[in-house]
C-alpha cells in the first residue's frame, strides 16, 4: 500500500510522499503532516517474540515510509540500530520495586531521543536523493535538553547537512549543558538562548517560516528541514518500541497473547505518547495511554477538563524535557479526535496563537477515552525515585520517575488489573545532582562530575561511556544570545549574513 501524506490544517487533503514529508518536516500551511490513511500491523502479535529490533524496525516503517524501497530502508536502520546502541535489544524491558519499565536510554546520549534522531538523518539523506534535492539540508533546532544533542549525535559530519541547535540557557541540567557544548562535528552549531523553551521554540518557527529568509537560503543552496519530534521522520521510529515491549512481555510469559496493556508515558512535546496512539491505532492491544506530566501540567487540564490553556506559569523543574507549555504534536491527535477535520484542527490551533487558549467540543471529549494523564510535583517525583531505589537499589531519572509515579496512583486509584509499563527515558547519570538529593544523599558540589562519582558510588549502576568521556572533552561552542537575535545568528552562521 501507497501512504502518502497531508497536512492537519489543508482541507483540500494535497498529499506528498513520506520521503517529501521528512524533508519538509512541518507543512508548509504551518500544520503536521499525517498519513492519509493509518497502516494495520499485519503480521500476527505472536510474531513479536521472535522478530529482532531491526526486523521490527523494517516491518513497521515499511508501511509507514511506503515510497522508500527495501534496500533504502533496510541500510537506513542498520546505520541506525548498530553498536551505537549499548543493549543488542536496543529497548530492553526490566522490572524494578513491582514496575515493568521500557528502557529507552541505551543510545548515544543516554536519552529516548536517540531511538528516533540515530534513524532521522539516514531517512532524511535518502529522502533528499530520491527527490533529486542538490540544496544542503539546514536543520534547525529548539532543544528542550536532550533533542539537540540527540539531533547533532545523529547528524555530525553526515555530509549534505548543517545543524543549528538553540536552547534554553537556564532551562537544561548542568550534564546536558555540557554534552551540547562538547559536541563534535564540522557541521554542528550550538547556541545558549537567553529564555526559556518556548521563546526557542516560538523563534525557532518564525525562523523556519520567514518566506524572505527561505529566499535568500534556497540562493545559496541551502533548504531548511526540522529535526523537531513533529517531523514524520522522528514520529514513526518510536512507534517501533511499543511493539516490541508487547513481544517482549509475551516472551516472559508476563502477558498472555492479545491481552491488553498499559503504557505511562512521561510527556513534553506529545511525540512520544503519540507514537503509542499511532500503535494502538494500527492494531497493538493497549488499554489505557497514560499521559504523565510534572508541574507543568497543561496536558493533565486539557485531559481532564477538554480546555488546553497555555497561559499559566513556567516551571524550571527537574525533568526539563516535559517543561513545555505547548506541546507541538497535540495538534495530530486533535485531528483525529475531530474526525479528521481540518478546519476545526486549524481553528483551534489559530485559537492557541492568538488567545493561548483553546475548548474542546464533548464528541473530541468522548474520544479521549483511551487517554488517563495526571502530573506529580517535584516532591513526589522525588519520592518515587526514592521509592524504586529502597526496593532495588536501582536508581530512575527524574522524567522516568514522573511516569513511574502516575502509573503507581493510576493504579491505586481504578485498580486497573492490566499490566502497566512505564516508558523509561533517560538515564540517571543525565540528572545526578536531584537523583542523588531523592535519595537523602546530602552530596553538594557544583561539579556534575563530582555529582555523577557520587551517584555511581551509591547505586552501582554502570556508568555509561559517554558519561565518562564527558570531563575530558573540550568545549567547542560559545555563542549565546537573546531571542530576538536567533535569526541573525543563524544567517551569520550561514554566511549568508552579507
Ligand atoms: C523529550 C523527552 C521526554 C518527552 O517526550 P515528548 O515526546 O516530547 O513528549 C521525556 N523524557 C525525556 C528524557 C525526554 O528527552
Amino acid at each position: 500500500m501507497n501512504v502518502l501524506y497531508r497536512s492537519t490544517r489543508d482541507k483540500n487533503g494535497q498529499t506528498v510522499t513520506a520521503s517529501q514529508a521528512i524533508l519538509q518536516g512541518l507543512s508548509p500551511d504551518g500544520g503536521l503532516y499525517v498519513p492519509v490513511s493509518i497502516p494495520k500491523f499485519e503480521l500476527p502479535l505472536s510474531d513479536l517474540e521472535k522478530l529482532s529490533y531491526r526486523e521490527l524496525a523494517y516491518h513497521i516503517l515499511q508501511a509507514f515510509y511506503s515510497d522508500f524501497s527495501e534496500q533504502e530502508l533496510k541500510n537506513c536502520i542498520n546505520k541506525a540500530y548498530g553498536p551505537n546502541f549499548t543493549s543488542p535489544k536496543v529497548a530492553p524491558i526490566t522490572s524494578h520495586a513491582g514496575n515493568t519499565y521500557l528502557e529507552l536510554f541505551h543510545g548515544p546520549t543516554i536519552a529516548f531521543k536517540d531511538i528516533a534522531l540515530q534513524l532521522l538523518p539516514h531517512l532524511m539523506t535518502t529522502a533528499a536523493r530520491k527527490n533529486n534535492l542538490q540544496d544542503d539540508i539546514v536543520i534547525l533546532t529548539a532543544t528542550s535538553g536532550d533533542t539537540g544533542k540527540a539531533a547533532m549525535a545523529g547528524f555530525a559530519d553526515v555530509p549534505g547537512t548543517k545543524i543549528i541547535v538553540f536552547y534554553p540557557k537556564d532551562g537544561v541540567s548542568p550534564v546536558q549543558e555540557k554534552q551540547m557544548l562538547t559536541q563534535k562535528g564540522e557541521n554542528t552549531f550550538v547556541v545558549g538562548v537567553e529564555g526559556n523553551f518556548d521563546d526557542a521554540q516560538t523563534n525557532v518557527k518564525k525562523i523556519f517560516n520567514d518566506p524572505e529568509l527561505n529566499k535568500v537560503l534556497n540562493q545559496n543552496g541551502f533548504r531548511f528541514s526540522s529535526a523537531n519530534s513533529i517531523n514524520i521522520g522522528r514520529l514513526f521510529p518510536q512507534v517501533v518500541y511499543y511493539f516490541y515491549a508487547y513481544g517482549q512481555l509475551l516472551s516472559t510469559g508476563k502477558i498472555k497473547n492479545g491481552e491488553a496493556i498499559n503504557f505511562s508515558v512521561p510527556t513534553g512535546n506529545f511525540g512520544n505518547i503519540l507514537a503509542g496512539y499511532f500503535a494502538q491505532k494500527m492494531g497493538l492491544p493497549i488499554n489505557k495511554l497514560i499521559c504523565a506530566s510534572n508541574r507543568n501540567n497543561v496536558l493533565t487540564d486539557f485531559f481532564n477538563e477538554g480546555v488546553y490553556d497555555k497561559n499559566r506559569p513556567f516551571y524550571v523543574t527537574s525533568s526539563p524535557s516535559m517543561d513545555i507549555l505547548v506541546s507541538s504534536n497535540l495538534e495530530r491527535l486533535l485531528f483525529y479526535i475531530s474526525g479528521e477535520d481540518s478546519i476545526k484542527t486549524k481553528f483551534l490551533m489559530d485559537e492557541l496563537t492568538s488567545k493561548g487558549i483553546y475548548k474542546i467540543d464533548d464528541s473530541m471529549r468522548a474520544k479521549l477515552a483511551d487517554f488517563y494523564a495526571a502530573y506529580a510535583t517535584e516532591e513526589q517525583t522525588g519520592q518515587e525515585i526514592a521509592r524504586v531505589f529502597a526496593e532495588d537499589q536501582v536508581a530512575i531519572d527524574p522524567h522516568t520517575a514522573v511516569a513511574s509515579y502516575v502509573a503507581e496512583s493510576y493504579k491505586k486509584n481504578t485498580a486497573d488489573p492490566h499490566e502497566t509499563v512505564v516508558v523509561s527515558t533517560a538515564s540517571p547519570y543525565k540528572f545526578p545532582q536531584f537523583v542523588l538529593t531523592a535519595l537523602h544523599a546530602n552530596y553538594s558540589s557544583d561539579s556534575p562530575f563530582t555529582m555523577i562519582d557520587a551517584l555511581h558510588t551509591k547505586t552501582d549502576t554502570p556508568l555509561p561511556q559517554t558519561i565518562k568521556e564527558l570531563a575530558t572533552l573540550p568545549l567547542r561552542h560559545p555563542r549565546e544570545v537573546k531571542p530576538a537575535l536567533m535569526k541573525t545568528t543563524v544567517t551569520e552562521i550561514l554566511g549568508i549574513d552579507k
